[in-house]
Order: C-alpha cells, then structure tokens, then sequence
C-alpha cells in the first residue's frame, strides 16, 4: 500500500508539474520562442578569483549580450569587463587597464554550468517537458511558490520557483566543481516586462558556489532574432598533459594544458611539485610527469601558490596520494572545512572514491625545505592578487618562482599597463624581492613558458606605479 501511495504522490506531482510548465510557458510567451536575443549591463564577477578565501569575487563593471537558440540548445555569451575594484583587489586579469572582452558558445555536450539554456526561464520549460517534471509547494522569502523540478542529464538537479502569475523567478542547480564539490547555482529573474509579446527578466542575478558572479539590468529584449550559433568543438576541456623542460640542474619547468604550468624539484630523495592547477586531470598529469623525470623519489611536498581555482583544483588529488601540501595559513579554514569538507557526490574525484586524511604545513611568512644537497625557500607575498599568495626561490640556481603577479603570456593583455606605468601587483613582487635581498637571474612564472631572465621582471617596474583608472557607470 506505501508503494501504491508513494507512486499515485508521484503521479500526482508529475502531472500537477506537466500543468504548471503549461501556465508557465503561456505566461512566459514562450510556444513561439524560437531565439532570442538580449543585452544589457552591471556586474559581472571573476569566479574563484577572491582576493582572500573568504571573500566575494572581485567584481567588474559589464557590459552583457546573450543569444539563445532554444531549439539547438545553443547559447553564446559575450561579457566586455572594465576595472570597478579600486584599489585592484584579486584576480580575473586585474587590474585592467583596458577593456576586456570574452564570449563563449556552449551546447548540451558542454560542461554543465551557468551558462546553460535550461537555466533560462524559457530554456527551462523546453527542458523540464522532455524530463520527467516534479512539482511540489515550498516556501521562499516568506511566499508560498511551486518548485518545479527535473535531472538534466541524468545528473544534475534542476529546480525551478515558480510565483502565483506562474512567472519563474528563481532557476537553482549544482554542479562538480574540483575544489567546491557539490556546488549550488543559482539564478534569480525579476522585474519581467514585455517585449513583442514575450514575458522577459530585466534583472538577472547569478551566484556560483555561495556569490554572486553576474548582476544584469536588461535593456533590450529581441525575441525571435536570427541566431546562427555554430556548437562549440566537443571534448570540452582539452586532454590534460604535462612535459617537463628541464630549467636547471635537477628543476624543470612542466609544461602543458590546461594552465597554468608546474614546476618541478629534485632533492636528495624526494621531490616538490609547485603548482597543482585547474583540474585534478593535470594534476594527474603532472604526477605522472614527476615520476617520469625522476623516477625512483616520490613526491613529498606540493606547493600551494594560492587558493584561485586555477591554482588549487589539483589539490584533492594530491592529498588523496598522500602528499603533504605546503600553503599560506590563511588557506586553513578553506582547505580543511570547504575544499576537504563539502561533498563530491556529482562528480566523484579519487578522493572521494578513497577518503584519506590531508597533510598539511601552514606557512605564515617564510618556509625552507632543505636536505642538506638542495633547498627551497618559500615566502609570502603581500599583494593585491591573492593576499595568501607564496613564491618560491632555489638559491642554488637563483631561480624564482612566482605566479600571477608575474606572467609570460607571450601576447598583450588587457592588464599590460600603458607605457611609463607599472602594474601595483608587479610592483608589490618586486618590493618583496628586494626587501628579502634574493639574488634573482631567472624567473619560471607558472603562466608562461619556461625560465625568463629576471631583466624582464625589472624592465615591467620601470616607470609609475599607477592602478587603472576606474570609470563611474
Ligand atoms: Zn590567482
């Protein structure tokens, strides 16, 4: 009899959910959206990119477009970023002193995340339909809304609030994230006008993993405009691989994909992997490439630079091989309840499948590891970046290692300050530099290509220190 129960609830909820999408859809004008078009301005935010582990990513001014083909599943995406911190505070390519321009198409074999259509209030119907939908009542800020929801792609719970003019106001979901787990999604719609008949949000506001990371006013809604989206490439994220160039005597430089790059040192009978990069895959990749160059000496010590997630997605995998991970104490509660902490049921890492408890050191100023044949002298670099940020120098070899606040991309960025100003974050490594009197010849910047001489560090702090300016919008 419960089963009987259970499944006329289910029935009931499922039909009662078919009814609500029905509402929606009529209330949305959205039988005959094909495409649409939409842009608009505010905030965007640099996901995983906060000045300290507990804080807000830092935030931008933005301008916003969006185009949708409902029925292809294609979305395109273009954010134009200015500088807004004042003074720059964290990374996302700050501080810019140019506008920075990024657009990214994704479709339904892309990486499940915010950008995806079904997190639209109209993608969600055309979703939801084909899904088995559920409703169900629940309260929200003190209102009673009907939730309804559905698993995209056998994976990913959607759920959508929908309010008594059965307008959608609120689209949550979660995603794996390498260091967050679990980790929530969610979009909130206000303020719906029409727009050629169609119901569309004016204010959009999305938060990834607990803040915000975009706030749009829409200005300008154009259902059914001509949307000729090519799908993006499938794979997703390039294969992950690492090589090792070897830089100096036992120290080589492990290059590859995804960024940004390792380094790699030789002791007496282990060795320290600096940098554990922005998916477990490279991590992995780097692993593998240490016991290649030296086989026979494992991999005691992983070097946390700071805690952006590009930095630190690599860092579940090393623990789970039991490496002692080497970082900034201001790491602590971050590493231990939140990257440790939160679930990983989505997408199951190896630390996950086999839990084993992390060994770390905390570093507050200065850490050596030394052997007697070769050491590694870690320091703390108070800067705008990261302000838990940590280099490393092998005296030895008068080789510094240092990331974000100095990069060798190769090609201009809009972060590359006019000429006769210097970037505050350079600076800030160069003032450590000197106040720590090291020797410097070369540097190996985890974004770049290998060991640069240190002369093209001292050429970037020739001139006034000067942030970008900042615009009032
Ligand atoms: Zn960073």
């Amino acid at each position: 009899m419960l089963v009987a129960l259970a499944l006329w609830g289910a029935g009931a909820a499922s039909q009662d959910a078919s009814n609500v999408l029905t509402e929606v859809a009529r209330a949305l004008g959205a039988a005959d959206l094909k495409t649409v078009q939409y842009s608009g301005a505010g905030f965007a935010y640099a996901f995983q990119q906060s000045y300290r582990p507990d804080a807000p990513y830092p935030k931008f001014h933005a301008a916003y477009s969006r185009a949708i083909d409902f029925e292809r599943g294609l979305s395109r995406e273009e954010t134009v970023r200015t500088q807004f911190e004042n003074p720059p505070r964290g990374g996302g390519g700050q501080p810019l002193y140019r506008e920075a321009r990024a657009a990214a198409v994704s479709g339904e074999a892309s990486p499940w995340g915010g950008g995806a259509v079904a997190l639209t209030p109209h993608g969600f119907i055309k979703a939801a339909m084909s899904a088995s939908p559920m409703a169900a009542s629940r309260q929200l800020g003190g209102r009673s809304m009907t939730v309804v929801s559905f698993t995209a792609r056998n994976r990913y719970r959607v759920e959508a609030y929908v309010n008594a003019e059965r307008l959608i106001e609120r689209i949550d979901t979660w995603t794996a994230n390498p260091i967050l787990g679990d980790m929530p999604i969610e979009t909130t719609f206000a303020e719906y006008r029409a727009f050629g008949g169609v119901q569309f949000p004016t204010r959009i506001v999305q938060r990834q993993g607990g803040f915000p990371t975009l706030e749009i006013t829409v200005t300008d809604v154009r259902p059914n405009a001509a949307v000729t989206l090519a799908p993006p490439a499938a794979g997703g994220l390039s294969q992950a691989r690492a090589e090792g160039r070897r830089i100096a005597d036992g120290v080589w430089y492990l290059a590859g994909t995804p960024e940004p790059n390792s380094q790699l040192i030789e002791f007496r009978d282990f060795t320290v992997l600096i940098e554990s990069s922005v998916t477990e895959g490279r991590a992995l990749a780097n692993r593998a490439e240490a016991r290649r160059l030296v086989p026979n000496k494992p991999v005691r010590y992983h070097v946390n630079s700071h805690h952006h997630g590009d930095h630190a997605a690599g860092l579940r995998a090393f623990v789970a091989e039991g490496v002692t991970i080497v970082t900034h104490e201001m790491n602590r509660r971050f590493y231990e309840q939140v990257v440790l902490g939160n679930p990983h049921t989505i997408a199951p890492d190896a630390l996950a499948k086999a839990p084993r408890a992390a060994n770390f050191i905390w570093v507050d100023d200065t850490h050596v590891v030394s052997d007697g044949t070769r050491t590694l002298e870690i320091y703390h670099v108070p800067n705008g970046h990261a302000a838990n940020l940590l280099m490393g120098f092998v005296p030895q070899e008068k080789l510094l290692i240092i990331t974000d606040i100095f990069n060798d991309f190769g090609e201009p960025r809009p972060n590359d300050p006019p000429p006769g100003l210097v970037s505050p974050y350079y600076a800030a490594l160069g003032e450590r530099v000197r106040q720590l009197k090291l020797d410097v010849e070369r540097i190996a910047p985890s974004h770049g290509t290998g060991a640069v001489p240190a002369e093209m560090l001292w050429k970037a702090l020739q001139g006034k220190v000067q942030a970008p300016q900042v615009s009032r919008q």
